[in-house]
């Protein structure tokens, strides 16, 4: 039999932090905002949110808890009231107070911004990765989904297509125990990764909340997901000829689907650094994997890697700054091409993160050098892990201040300044004769859309240069 929640789930979780908020429970209230925050605003039929709940029944703490989270306290409710006039009409001074008196009104409530290879079906639950026992018995459990990959792609099914109009839609290889078990026995030629457990937050935090004990380990209900590397799937190709490995990863990897593609970022990243760094980097001996394919153990006796924590043990992340540039007068914004692009297409400047360096000092070194441009204030704006194969792409908006390119061609070939019409109409009509810039999976084209949803010389950058230097220096 259904249940209600199986029925509604999104309803269900928020009745229940509707009743967490009344009965006064702040730290549940908490922990089930820190899964869902999308749920802080939401209301029932009569217009109630938790906020109001909390007001009506003098809970303080709860008010508090909401008021971080960054709840709208203007809502009103079907009879017209806000969670102030409830807290009022109840007599709740202290809280009624503090709903008045909240400095600078509400809290912004940024989104965060989320790029492709920034979202996934997975909780990594690094705990997991030391607990050999859970590992093991999970790694042959029916319900365990693996991803293969060879060379460094992953294995792929596609489907419709052919005879629809549509893409054809690209999406992972599910593969089961029973798939793989002919490469786990080959422990010399395979590099397996636990990915993590798939979300199902709903769920578990419900029967969490509900007071229910989660029953022990083989009936935990997880599901974890492995990622295991093979040298060879030629038999296996032979007999799933629908299956194939996604190549060459760019741009292959930005047809998978968005959670899909997140999982593959990390997965492919690890992988990369075991295929990469096959060695001790202090001292040259062999190593083993551990803890779930997120540590290398030196197999030396008395290497210096043993001792203390070494960065060298762990999967490596190579932070890169992308920025777009935004020309003083606010409707130019500067972009460049590197000569294996493709013909006509420009994208935001980009380069590594020197070592001691800041992100800040980064774009302005890297837009200096590449483009002879002088760059002001900086802003982050978002990030996206690029499993290429293991960048974290940081990316920032730059205010110029100086006009005069200069191009360094051993870095990049060209560089020019393109007014807002010229983008909007690229971004608007796709691929233009002139030129074209990256499709949306990739940050860089987030970036440059980012400018034109701001009207010129209105950009916040420009506005409040005193708070934008308050905040970022
Ligand atoms: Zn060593
Ligand atoms: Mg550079």
């Amino acid at each position: 039999m259904m249940t209600d929640f199986e029925k509604n789930p999104r309803q269900d979780v928020i009745s229940q932090l509707h009743h967490f908020a009344a009965v006064g429970d702040a730290a549940r209230v908490k922990a089930l905002l820190s899964y869902s925050p999308s749920l802080v605003n939401a209301a029932t039929d009569n217009g109630w949110t938790a906020l109001m709940y909390g007001a009506r029944n003098g809970h303080l703490e709860v008010v508090q808890v909401l008021l971080e989270e960054g709840c709208d306290r203007s809502i009103v409710n079907k009879s017209r009231q806000t969670a102030l006039d409830i807290a009022k009409f109840w007599g709740y001074k202290h809280i009624a107070n503090l709903l008045a008196n909240v400095k600078g009104g509400q809290r912004p409530n940024f989104k965060e911004c989320e790029n492709y290879f920034g979202l996934t079906l997975l909780d990594r639950r690094s705990d997991k990765r030391t607990d050999s026992k859970w590992l093991s018995q999970k790694q042959s459990h029916p319900t365990t989904v693996y991803i293969l990959f060879s060379n460094l792609s992953p294995l792929v099914t596609s489907s419709g297509g052919i005879e629809s109009s549509q893409q054809p839609e690209v999406k992972l290889c599910r593969l089961s125990y029973k798939d793989v078990e002919q490469w786990m026995k080959q422990t010399e030629e395979v590099t397996l990764v636990f990915l993590g457990v798939e979300l199902q937050f709903h769920m578990n935090l419900l029967s969490a909340c509900n007071g229910k004990v989660l029953q022990e380990v083989e009936e935990d209900g997880l599901v974890a997901w492995f990622a295991l590397s093979v040298n060879s799937a030629e038999k296996y190709k032979q007999e799933h000829e629908d299956h194939y490995f996604l190549h060459p990863p760019m741009p292959a990897l930005l047809q998978l689907p968005e959670k899909e593609a997140g999982v593959v970022a990390q997965a492919r990243s690890v992988l990369a650094w075991h295929s990469h760094y096959r060695f001790c980097p202090t001292c040259g001996s062999a190593t083993k994997i551990v803890e779930g394919g997120y540590k290398k153990t030196c197999l030396k006796e008395d290497c210096p890697s043993l001792q203390g924590v070494h960065n060298t043990s762990y999967p490596r992340v190579d932070p890169v700054v992308i920025m777009q540039v935004i020309h003083p007068d606010g409707n130019h914004c500067l972009l460049g091409r590197q000569k294996r692009f493709p013909p006509g297409m420009f994208t935001c400047l980009a380069g590594f993160v020197e070592p001691g360096e800041t992100i800040e000092d980064a774009v302005r070194r890297e837009v200096e050098e590449e483009a002879g441009i002088k760059i002001g204030q900086v802003q982050y704006v978002s990030c996206q892990p690029w499993p290429m194969p293991s960048s974290l792409m940081i990316g920032c908006l730059a205010v110029a201040v100086s006009t005069e390119i200069k191009v360094d061609k051993n870095e990049i070939e060209d560089a020019c300044w393109f007014t807002r019409e010229q983008v909007m109409e690229v971004l608007i009509k796709g691929n233009q004769r002139s030129f074209f810039v990256p499709p949306s999976q990739a940050i860089a084209h987030q970036l440059i859309k980012k400018v034109l949803h701001r009207e010129g010389n209105k950009h916040p950058l420009f506005k409040k240069t005193n708070l934008i230097i308050l905040i970022f220096k």
